[in-house]
């Protein structure tokens, strides 16, 4: 049976179905409660079966129906509007989201390995559907009101993208210094500001705004809203121009007297720190999943060469000092791999992730920049030209250090679990 009306786009089956959905949760069940059984527990890469279905498909439809429009979405520095159909209409966009609200009804890990299988194909279509699952459903579900459910999450689903409006011009790393402020009057809140570095603003629908609410009360009164793309007031600039991930548009969003209605407030007034923070631990987990897929994908499209390139009468891959560094290549994805399903794993389980994922996200994040650096060194000359995806890899995967907390900010909380867990 379905689990919601999915048209699949032609040629490729419909992604997500109710049984597997209820089949991943038994088995989900299952793996977790293995280890207490039995003493053993599963391989963190062994996926369920219904895991390795929507694996299998996602990867089928992004070599399908994504691959050749790649380039183009690069150049011209914005997603084919095709594209973002897909997405929708194979239950992309709404992994989590219940099925009575019009989505697909899966796990958090679901949505991990979907944006790893579409990091392999296009790493800035990927944070697309990185931030719709991981943060703006996310924090919907978890923390809205029935009444904003019933509203937003068909319409997250099925049509509209969000975007997650936190930094601001003056305030990245220290993203709570923020300038924004909401200010009430009557029974609306006004909202002025600007942000700043907002992933696809250029074609949301919906956004999620950090705000002072009661800027005396310093980042106690920050406050999430949710505000509409029609909203008087809002306005969206130009798109940055960047060195990577060119197709998602990064783009300035001003509040010039944005009134929203108190019930459009997310959560609790005055907990907008505490979402932010909160929900971007699980969000980093999405992009060390993007880093590791990257990564993934570029090494995927340099081994083929290394194996048919031939110089000394010889294949440029049997030479010992192109397989050591080969196999070290390998091997850190690997380790990237493990600690971003790790970091998923525990989220799934309700344990404490906070380390873990940001070890996923740092860690990944570094092994991208090796692993492209690396496939540009195995293709020689041809690797650093645009006819070949590596060069795309490589300017896409410097991000990856950068947003949803850089690799500074990423050590400054493992060091604080290291200091917790060891200082008497
Ligand atoms: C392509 C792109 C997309 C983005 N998308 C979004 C989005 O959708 N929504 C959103 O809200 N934001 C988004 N961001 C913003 C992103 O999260 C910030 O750029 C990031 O948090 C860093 O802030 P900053 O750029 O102001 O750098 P700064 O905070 O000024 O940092 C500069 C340097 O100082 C270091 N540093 C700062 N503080 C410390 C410290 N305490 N200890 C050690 N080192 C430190 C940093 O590691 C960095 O190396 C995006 C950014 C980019 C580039």
């Amino acid at each position: 049976m379905m689990l919601r009306t999915l048209r699949a786009v032609s040629g490729v089956k419909p992604i997500l179905r109710k049984s597997q959905a209820s089949c991943y949760k038994k088995a989900t069940a299952q793996i977790a409660s293995q280890a207490s059984i039995d003493g053993t527990s599963a391989p963190l890469t062994a996926l369920t079966e219904d895991e390795l279905v929507l694996k299998n498909m996602v990867a089928k439809l992004a070599n399908e129906k994504i691959a050749p429009f790649v380039k183009k979405m690069d150049q011209e520095g914005k997603f084919d509007p095709g594209v973002l159909e897909a997405l929708f209409e194979n239950g992309l966009m709404g992994i989590e989201i219940e099925p009575e609200y019009g989505g697909s009804g899966l796990s958090f890990m679901s949505s991990i390995i979907v944006v790893e299988e579409l990091s392999k194909i296009d790493p800035a279509l990927a944070v697309y559907v990185d931030i719709q699952n991981t943060l703006i459903n996310a924090l919907i579900r978890k923390i809205g009101t029935p009444e904003q459910k019933s509203h937003y999450l068909p319409l997250l689903a099925q049509k509209a993208g969000g975007s997650f409006c936190l930094s601001e011009p003056q305030s990245g790393s220290d993203a709570f210094a923020m300038k924004t402020v909401a200010i009430k009057d009557g029974s609306d809140y006004v909202i002025n500001g600007t942000k700043m570095w907002i992933s696809n603003s250029d074609v949301a629908g919906v956004f999620l705004v950090m705000a002072n609410a009661n800027p005396s009360a310093g980042y106690r009164g920050i406050t999430c809203f949710i505000v509409d793309r029609d909203t008087p007031g809002l306005s969206v600039g130009k798109k940055e121009s960047k060195l990577g991930m060119r197709a998602s548009g990064t783009c300035m969003v001003h509040f010039d007297n944005v009134r929203v209605p108190e019930s459009n407030i997310l959560g609790e007034f005055g907990h907008g720190y505490k979402y932010a923070a909160g929900f971007l631990n699980e969000g980093r987990i999405g992009i060390g999943a993007q880093m590791v897929g990257l990564s993934q994908g570029c090494f995927d499209a340099t081994i083929p060469y290394t194996l048919e390139r031939k110089q000394f009468g010889h294949s440029v891959f049997s030479f010992q000092g192109m397989q050591h560094q080969i196999a070290q290549v390998a091997t850190q994805i690997e380790c990237a791999r493990l600690l971003v399903y790790n970091a998923a794993r525990l989220q799934e389980m309700g344990s404490d992730f906070v380390k873990q994922a940001a070890m996923a996200k740092y860690y990944a994040a570094d092994v991208a920049q090796l692993t492209t650096s690396r496939c540009i060194d195995w293709m020689g000359g041809v690797g650093f030209t645009t006819d070949f995806p590596q060069e795309k890899f490589y300017r896409d995967c410097k991000v990856g250090t950068i947003y949803e907390g850089t690799s500074n900010i990423q050590l400054n909380t493992i060091a604080k679990y290291i200091h917790n867990e060891y200082a008497q």
